[in-house]
Formats: structure tokens, sequence, C-alpha cells
């Protein structure tokens, strides 16, 4: 856009800056009250494990639809609920809707279905997470094993020593971690070794090309071995190609995620898929 600028390029800016705060102050008048007023919901997205092509779990990924806006994006509203400390009541939301599901799906007898919650930053660091999962699983009356949460680098290397404790005390009552977006946050090895962590995300970015591109082969192969090598599983982020697949499958990816096997699915779809599963078959095309 440096071509619109010139003698109001300042002018310009400073509608673009206006109009982004302007969304974000609509963003968050609208959310406070959005969980009061029900317009949360949680979709799940199948995780299938790359060697028998069954579901193994899902992914609780959050859905806002507003009145006023209509549907937000998560990637829009959740960083919006993070800066004016509106997360915690959405995440206090979204784990005590995941494990009342959980707990439905086991009266339907439907079996101990694992669900991984993303956790915040700001959530993670909030000293009452651990005795919230504890209680919520309790009240539920859910296995800990049922539940993972996923955390992002950031989120953990913000203060280290603080998210050690947490994350040592959720594994001790049986919870998974899972680091998401693997390699796109500010990695440190050093972290990675003290931290008990169960599962490493491939992010999406270096599966996209991750069949063509030397370098997102290299780097998704990597993860595989480093992952591997600490006694950790993988899923794969984002794949949508059975070349992805069979590429990720052929060596030694655990398990994918991604609109190759499915979107992420209303708690109806899920269920009817719990009902009626289907493998993930790599030799068709
Ligand atoms: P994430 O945890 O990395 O979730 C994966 C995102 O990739 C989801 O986007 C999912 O819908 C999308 N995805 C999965 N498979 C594919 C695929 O094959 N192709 C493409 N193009 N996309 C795929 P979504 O649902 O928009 O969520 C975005 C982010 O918002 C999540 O990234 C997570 O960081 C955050 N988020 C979602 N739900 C929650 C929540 O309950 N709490 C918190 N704190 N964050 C959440
Ligand atoms: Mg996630
Ligand atoms: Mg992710
Ligand atoms: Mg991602």
């Amino acid at each position: 856009r440096a071509k619109d600028l010139g003698r109001d390029g300042y002018a310009f800016y400073t509608e673009g800056m206006d109009a982004d705060v302007r969304r974000r102050l609509a963003l968050q008048s609208q959310l406070r009250g959005a969980v009061a007023r029900g317009e949360f919901s949680v979709h799940y997205q199948p995780q299938v494990c790359l060697r028998t092509g069954r579901m193994t779990g899902a992914e609780a990924l959050l859905r806002w639809h507003n009145v006023v806006l209509g549907q937000v994006p998560p990637g829009q509203f959740i960083p919006v609920a993070e800066e004016y400390g509106l997360i915690n009541s959405i995440g206090v939301w979204v784990l005590d809707t995941v494990c009342q599901q959980i707990r439905a799906w086991q009266d339907q007898g439907l079996g101990d279905v694992r669900v991984a919650v993303n956790l915040s930053g700001s959530q993670f660091g909030h000293a009452d997470t651990v005795p919230l999962v504890e209680e919520t699983l309790a009240r539920h009356g859910v296995p800990p094993s049922c539940l993972g949460i996923e955390i992002t680098e950031g989120c953990v290397m913000g203060d280290p020593d603080k998210s050690v404790g947490a994350l040592r005390r959720l594994k001790a009552i049986g919870v998974g971690i899972s680091l998401d977006d693997f390699g796109t946050g500010y990695s440190s090895l050093a972290y990675l070794k003290r931290f008990p962590i169960d599962v490493l995300k491939i992010d999406k970015s270096f599966v996209d090309d991750v069949a063509h591109a030397a370098s997102d082969a290299a780097i998704a192969l990597s993860v595989i071995s480093l992952a591997h090598n600490l006694n950790m599983r993988v899923v794969a982020e984002g794949v949508e190609t059975p070349e992805q697949a069979r590429f990720l499958a052929s060596h030694g990816c655990d398990a994918m995620q991604g609109y190759l096997y499915s979107r992420p699915l209303t708690a109806a779809d899920f269920t009817s898929l719990l009902r009626h599963p289907r493998s993930l078959d790599l030799d068709q095309e």
C-alpha cells in the first residue's frame, strides 16, 4: 500500500489504526456477557492414528456467534479476550462444556473419548488453573486421562518455572499435555527437556508443503525424531491431502488432524461419527 501514501500517508495509517481499535472495542464489548448469553459452542476436530487410520480423540475448538458481529473466528476474538481479561471466564466455560460432553458420550456408551482443550498463556499463568481442571473433571466424573490440554511455546516460555510446576501437577493427575504450533514460537530445546510434554504438534505451516519442499520435509522429519527421542508422540496439524498424510505416516508421524479426515464438527456431528466410525484409508486416492 506504500503507493497510497504520500501527503495523506499519515492520515491513511491513522484511519487504518482507528478501524482496528474500533473493531477490537466492538469485539470486547460483545465478548462481555457472551458466555451468559449462550453465544459460544465447542466444535470437535478428530485426531487420527496414522498407523491404524482410526480416530483416537479430538481437539476442542471454540466457536462464537454474536447477533451484532456474526460468526467471529477464534483467531480474532481470543487475542481480544486475552487483552481485556475475559479469557479466564471463557476458558472455564470451555472446560466445563468439554467435560460435560465427554461424560455424555460415556453415558451413551460411546466410550472414553479423549479431548484436548486449548489453553492461552494468561489462563495457564493463572494460579487456579490446576485446581479448576481437577474440580471440573471430578464434578462431571470424567477420568483425567480423557482430558488433554494444548499449550503453545509462547505461553510456557513466559514464566518457565511456574509453567513447569503447573504442567507437572496436571501430568501427575493424568491429564495429557500437547505443545501446539511447535516450531513457530520461541523454541528452547532446554525448556522442552524440562517440560513433561506428551505430544508435539507440528504446525500446519510446515505440513502444507511437506511433500514438496525439502525444507519443510526436513523440519517435519526433525520434529518427528526429536519428539520420539524425547519419548513424545507427534501429531501433524492441518493435513489436507492424502499425499501429506502418506509422507508423514511413512516417516513415523504418529497421528494427524486436518480437513483430509474431517473439519471441526459440531457436538452432534461428532457424536454421529462416534456411532459410525470410519477409518482414514491412505491407499485410496
Ligand atoms: P490451534 O489450536 O492450532 O487449532 C488448529 C486450527 O487449525 C483450528 O483453527 C482448526 O480449525 C484449523 N484447522 C484444522 N485442520 C485444518 C486444515 O486441514 N486446514 C486448515 N486450513 N485449517 C485447519 P480455529 O478453530 O480457527 O482456531 C484457531 C486458534 O484459536 C487455535 O489454533 C487456538 O490457538 C485458538 N483456540 C481455539 N479454541 C480455543 C479455546 O477454546 N481456547 C483458547 N485459549 N484458544 C482457542
Ligand atoms: Mg490447538
Ligand atoms: Mg495448533
Ligand atoms: Mg496452528
